[in-house]
């Protein structure tokens, strides 16, 4: 079983990612918590330090990174896994580079790119207005500051409206809900799935 949490920033995916992983465990599944961009890799650095300023790269560029990145996170980590009968949960997969690197260049190319990647069985998407997403991360900025950001994540969430539709196995998440009864309900749907 795969399984992918995706969202906006601040959309509450990465807590329920890590929820699931624990109750699994506890229930005796194996689990693989993992997430996107991989964490002590080559690729996974590059693609930080392209997003922390610290070195300058073009858009195409940073959307290849990722697509690397993903290749070597199948190969390695995912796949292996697969194999082993082990659950894998990822925080984050090719959906956040559809979404979001479609505010950059072309969703076409995007999607040509990942052509060959494993779709997951589940796909979490958490729904959360953009602004509660914002207020969620920094508490509240100034008004300006939130109408800016606020644009562009609704962009964002329109992509991943459009990808949700476009793909198999999608499921999405009333976010605004609390983080129990969140996750209960990505618990019933996973359960629900294991019995198929
Ligand atoms: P994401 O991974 O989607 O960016 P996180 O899981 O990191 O989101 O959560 C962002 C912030 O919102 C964290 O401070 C987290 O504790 C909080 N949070 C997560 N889920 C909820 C929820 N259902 N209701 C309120 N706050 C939440
Ligand atoms: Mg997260």
């Amino acid at each position: 079983m795969f399984i992918a949490f995706e969202g906006l920033d601040g959309s509450g995916s990465s807590t329920q990612s890590r929820l699931l992983a624990e109750r699994m465990e506890k229930n005796g599944h194996a689990v693989l918590l993992t997430k996107e961009p991989t964490g002590d890799t080559p690729i996974g650095k590059m693609i930080r330090e392209i997003l922390q300023h610290k070195w300058e790269a073009a858009p195409h560029t940073l959307q290849l990174l990722f697509t690397a990145d993903r290749a070597e996170h199948l190969r390695t980590q995912i796949e292996p896994a697969l194999q082993n009968g082990q659950t894998v949960i990822t925080d984050r997969y090719l959906f956040s580079t559809l979404a979001y690197g479609a505010m950059d260049v072309r969703m076409g190319w995007l999607r040509e790119l990942s052509r060959f990647f494993r779709i997951p069985d589940i796909t979490f998407l958490f729904k959360l207005d953009p602004r509660e997403c914002i207020r969620r991360i920094t508490g509240r900025g100034s008004d300006f500051e939130l109408f800016e950001r606020h644009e562009k994540l609704a962009k964002v969430w329109e992509n991943y409206e459009k990808i949700a539709a476009d793909f198999p196995n999608f499921h999405i998440i009333d976010a605004t809900k609390s983080i129990e009864e969140i996750g209960e309900g990505v618990w019933t749907i996973v359960m629900g799935k294991i019995q198929e």
